[in-house]
Formats: structure tokens, C-alpha cells, sequence
């Protein structure tokens, strides 16, 4: 089967450039348009873009010439990874021009009929794309979202326990890499030497988008999970790897060695699919007492591993652990490519 192609906008930024590394030689995509601002516009994307991530920049992508973010670009799926204030009307555009959207941004994830998938957590939610379709705002076309970088690694940790034992609760915080913020994000007299307590909406995004990644389709809508969620967002000195120490409270009780058979052997379909960015392992529970570590941790499952280290008892709700995950592998581009890959298997509803 030739290769469904694939535009990027945002592509000459933080998430778009991981887009670009992670998709060189996919086996069933291909970059064949790019997108940024209109101060990339009308140049060769070597031109564009300051390649910031180690190794060079792929050849294929060096001449090709970055457009505006509207249509019509040459392309079957659009990835997005455009700042949020601009993504509503890009990505709702394409959609309605016949695209499958796949985006970054929070833009559309909360709407009723979209997905916000976690391909090994919730992919029967895939087919909220039904009431999405039979609702006819996008045609042939479609949006599905990938969870907030914080929220997707805090969701993927609770979907094995919440399957086993049920949660009550969740209080989470965060210490969020400094690449979360994109280019040039923090300036460096705030961030060195320094941490900051305050990520613009992040607290509230983790909060709401967990319930709904967690929550059950039922009449193809779907209900949110009963849980509740605290969180407190920090930005912390270190280049890419988001981390969470995290305090549950389960639905009924579980001894530890429960708790940590349910995180390590946790699978699920992208694995059973053998999807071509999916981990063997989703979770990785690491007994060390000092890990997981961003610099040592966030490249595991290259970068779509969850890490999970520290679990113990807790002496206010009833467990507590350390999680760790890759901001913009499995928080950002690696994810979107994963929903990409899984929606190819599962249902081949790409138009093109
Ligand atoms: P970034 O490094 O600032 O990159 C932004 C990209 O959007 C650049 O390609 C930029 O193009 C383009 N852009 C900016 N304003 C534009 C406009 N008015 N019209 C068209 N294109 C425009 O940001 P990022 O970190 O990659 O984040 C992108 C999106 O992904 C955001 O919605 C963010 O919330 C989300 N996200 C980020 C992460 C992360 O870890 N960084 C994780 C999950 C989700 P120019 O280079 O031409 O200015």
C-alpha cells in the first residue's frame, strides 16, 4: 500500500521538528507539506527552521517550500501542532476540506464528539468519530486531539489501575521540562536557578482532560470518569521529560505487589496491533529508589514509555509514585503519530 502523506503544521517549531525526526522513514507515512507563520512562509524549510533537536535535519524535508496553515495542502492527514489561540480555525478548516486532523493543541479536545485518545487507555472512543461525522460540521474530514503532555503521561499511569481497582482520587504535581513551553518558551533568567509555579491552564487541563480520557462511551457520548483530580503545575530547569509525583486513592483495596503487577503488565491494543511507535511496554516500573530521572528516563521506549518509580503506601489516601514521560514523544508528536497509526488499523478511514 503506498503511504498515506502527511502535512505538519507548526512545523518549523518545537513539536513540529520531533514530527519531522519521528516520521523519516515511517513505514506508512510520509511528509509532503509544511506549514508555519508567515514569517516561515514562501522559504525552504532548511531555510525556516533553526533545527534544534540532535542529528541533522532530514534531507526530504530541506527544499520543500512551508505554506500557510489553511488549505489546500497536498496531503491525506494533517498533524497539528500549532499554538493553541490559532488552532481552532486552522485545524476546523482543514477538517472541513476533507483532512483527518490530527492535533496538538487543546483546541477541540474537550468538544462532545472528539477524541482525546490514548491509543492504549481509550481507543473505543474512536467511535465518537461516528457522532462525529453523522453531526456533518466536518464532512468527509475529522478531528481527533491527543491529551495535554502532562495529562497523557497522569492518564496512561491511572487507566491500569483504574481497570483493576477503580480511583477515587488523584492528587498530582507536576515538575514540567522546559521544552513544554515551546521555542523559545521560558526566558533563562526566569527558569535557571529557578522554578516556576505557574503554567498557564495546565492545572485545569490536566484536571478536565483526565475524566474524560478515563470516562466510558456510552450511547456515543461519553461519561466521564467519577474520579476526582487535583493537580499543581510547576516548570522546572531541565531540557525535555515531564515528571508527576502522584498520590491515589483506590476504589477498594490492593496490596502493593498489585499495584505493581497492574502497572508492569499493562498492554493493550497498539501493542496486541504491533503499531509501528507503540512500546513494547507502555509502563516501565522502575524499583531503584532514585528513578525515574528525566535525563535517564524520558528516551525509554524511545520516548513513549510512561515511567513509573517510588510506589509505595501513602499515609494520607492510599499509594503514591513518581511518573515520567518524554513531553513531546509521548506527549506531543510521538502520540499523535501513534493515534494516526492506530486509526489507519483500526478502521482505514483516512480519506484520500
Ligand atoms: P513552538 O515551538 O512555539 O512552535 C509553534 C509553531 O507554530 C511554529 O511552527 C510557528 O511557526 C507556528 N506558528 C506560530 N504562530 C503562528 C501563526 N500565527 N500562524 C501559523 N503558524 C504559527 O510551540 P510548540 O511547543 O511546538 O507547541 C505547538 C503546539 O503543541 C501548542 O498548541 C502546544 O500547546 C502543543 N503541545 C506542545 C508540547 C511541548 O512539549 N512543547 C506538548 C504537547 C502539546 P514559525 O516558526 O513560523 O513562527
Amino acid at each position: 500500500m503506498s503511504k498515506y502523506r502527511v502535512g505538519i503544521l507548526g512545523a518549523t517549531g518545537t513539536v513540529g521538528q520531533r514530527f519531522i525526526q519521528l516520521l523519516e522513514d515511517h513505514p506508512q507515512f510520509e511528509v509532503t507539506a509544511l506549514a508555519a507563520s508567515d514569517r516561515s512562509q514562501g522559504k525552504a524549510y532548511a531555510e525556516a527552521c533553526a533545527w534544534r533537536l540532535p542529528g541533522e535535519m532530514p534531507q526530504a524535508v530541506r527544499q520543500m517550500i512551508v505554506q500557510a496553515p489553511e488549505p489546500p495542502l497536498a496531503c491525506d492527514i494533517v498533524f497539528s501542532s500549532l499554538p493553541g489561540s490559532i488552532a481552532r480555525e486552522a485545524e476546523g478548516a482543514f477538517a472541513r476540506a476533507g483532512h483527518t486532523v490530527i492535533s496538538n493543541s487543546s483546541a477541540y479536545r474537550m468538544d462532545r464528539d472528539v477524541p482525546l485518545l490514548i491509543p492504549e487507555v481509550n481507543h473505543e472512543h474512536l467511535s465518537l468519530l461516528d457522532a462525529q461525522r453523522a453531526g456533518g460540521a466536518f464532512g468527509e474530514g475529522s478531528i481527533i486531539t491527543n491529551p495535554n503532555c502532562s495529562t497523557i503521561m497522569l492518564a496512561m499511569a491511572l487507566a491500569p489501575l483504574h481497570a483493576r481497582f477503580g480511583v477515587d482520587a488523584v492528587v498530582a504535581t507536576t515538575m514540567q521540562a522546559i521544552s513544554g513551553a515551546g521555542y523559545p518558551g521560558v526566558p533563562s533568567l526566569d527558569i535557571t536557578d529557578n522554578v516556576f509555579p505557574f503554567i498557564e491552564n495546565e492545572e485545569e487541563k490536566m484536571e478536565e482532560e483526565t475524566l474524560k480520557i478515563l470516562g466510558r462511551v456510552s450511547d456515543g457520548r461519553i461519561e466521564e470518569a467519577g474520579m476526582k483530580v487535583s493537580a499543581q503545575c510547576n516548570r522546572v530547569n531541565v531540557l525535555d521529560g515531564h515528571m508527576a509525583s502522584v498520590r491515589v486513592k483506590l476504589s477498594r483495596p490492593a496490596e502493593v505487589s498489585e499495584v505493581s503487577d497492574a502497572l508492569r503488565s499493562f498492554t493493550s491494543l497498539p501493542q496486541e496491533l504491533r503499531l509501528h511507535s507503540a512500546p513494547a511496554r507502555p509502563i516501565i516500573v522502575r524499583d531503584e529508589q532514585d528513578r525515574p530521572q528525566p535525563r535517564l528516563d524520558r528516551d525509554a521506549g524511545r520516548g513513549m514509555s510512561v515511567t513509573i518509580g517510588r510506589l509505595r503506601r501513602d499515609t494520607v489516601l492510599d499509594y503514591r509514585f513518581v511518573a515520567l514521560s518524554h513531553n513531546t514523544i509521548r506527549g506531543a508528536a510521538g502520540a499523535a503519530i501513534l493515534n494516526a497509526e492506530l486509526l489507519v488499523e483500526s478502521n482505514g478511514f483516512i480519506p484520500r
